[in-house]
């Protein structure tokens, strides 16, 4: 008997469902096994039956449940707990499911601040007051799902790798537990690495990279160490793939960019501004140049009260 699937997006931009169709050629594999009850981005699933008949949101039961997103509001929070209900095995797919992901980072500033800044006060549009008719009520700030509810697997990535949605399904199929190793990305990371910086400053966010077409990754310099702000010391793997030639290399770091961190914290209970900042450190290099630090370096981990409005200074 297949196994049901029940999948729902929360406050998301719908790469994590990218993610599902780029599995590819396995996703085939695994489809005779799974049957999906539940996925709005697929199928016309009402919440309220297909005709609005119902007087309670429902969800189809279902083995596994997959919620990408995170909770803005208290449509998203009810159908978390509904999902929580009628799902045996829960998983957080995404960072913005395991941490609050980009639209977390809204969680700096207070709810009138956000009201301020996007309705009544925006520059480009005519002054609005704030919608109300017809929407859920936002909640205070954006919260990941284990916030919420209880959740049995995070698989996160903005947006995931397709590998780890298979590696965690098939785990499941198979009655096994599924958790990502507590390393960190520059583990998986082929570069040199000579342990101290080549450069006195740490560079601006959007410099561009140099770098030799074609070189070997053992000849080609550590990110950060020339200098471009590069989290993967404080970011858990997962997102290296095996490219031409064998060599396992993080996804960023393959398309010559820096690790922005979106696997979050390497174990549960880090933190990675502060480890950030150390490592940043021990290279030569001076961690107050990194402008903006608390959104850059909490960028995809602003749920789980990481990142929260700063007490306002008194006036002076
Ligand atoms: S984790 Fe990234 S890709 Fe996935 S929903 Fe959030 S913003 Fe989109
Ligand atoms: S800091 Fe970046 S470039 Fe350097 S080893 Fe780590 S992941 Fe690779
Ligand atoms: S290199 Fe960093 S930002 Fe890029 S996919 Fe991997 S964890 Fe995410």
């Amino acid at each position: 008997m297949p196994v049901k699937v029940a999948e729902e997006w929360l406050n998301i931009c719908g790469g994590c469902e990218v993610s599902i169709l780029d599995i590819g050629e396995p996703l085939l594999d695994l489809l005779p096994e799974l049957e999906f009850v539940h996925m709005p981005v697929l199928m016309d699933h009402k919440y309220f039956g297909q005709t609005g008949e119902g007087t309670e949101l429902e969800i189809p039961e279902a083995d596994i449940g997959i919620i990408s997103g995170g909770v803005r509001n208290e449509k998203e929070k009810h159908v978390a707990e509904e999902m929580r209900k009628k799902t045996n095995t829960l998983i957080a797919l995404g960072s913005c499911a395991s941490f609050g992901g980009i639209p977390a980072m809204a969680n700096m500033w207070t709810l009138e601040e956000l009201y301020d800044k996007v309705y009544r006060g925006s520059k480009t549009t005519e002054s609005a007051d704030t919608p109300s008719e017809n929407l859920p009520p936002l909640l205070d700030r954006v919260y990941a799902v284990d916030e919420v509810v209880n959740v049995d697997v995070s698989i996160p990535g903005c947006p995931t790798n397709p590998d780890l949605i298979v590696e965690a399904l098939t785990c499941l199929l198979e009655g096994k537990p599924f958790e990502l190793p507590e390393k960190s990305v520059c583990d998986d990371c082929p570069v040199k690495r000579e342990k101290k910086a080549d450069i006195g400053q740490i560079k601006r966010p959007l410099e561009s990279m140099e770098f030799k077409q074609g070189e070997p990754w053992e000849n080609t310099r550590c990110f950060m160490e020339l200098g471009y702000l590069c989290l993967g010391p404080v970011t858990r793997s997962g997102c290296a793939r095996t490219i031409d030639g064998g060599v396992k290399v993080p996804r960023c770091v393959q398309g010559y960019m820096t690790c922005r961190g979106c696997f979050g914290p390497i174990r549960k209970g880090a933190n990675p501004l502060v480890d950030m900042l150390g490592a940043i450190s021990s290279i030569g290099l001076n961690p107050r140049e990194v402008i903006d630090r608390r959104a850059l370096l909490n960028r995809y981990i602003g749920g789980q009260k990481r990142l929260r409005p700063l007490p306002k200074r008194p006036a002076r």
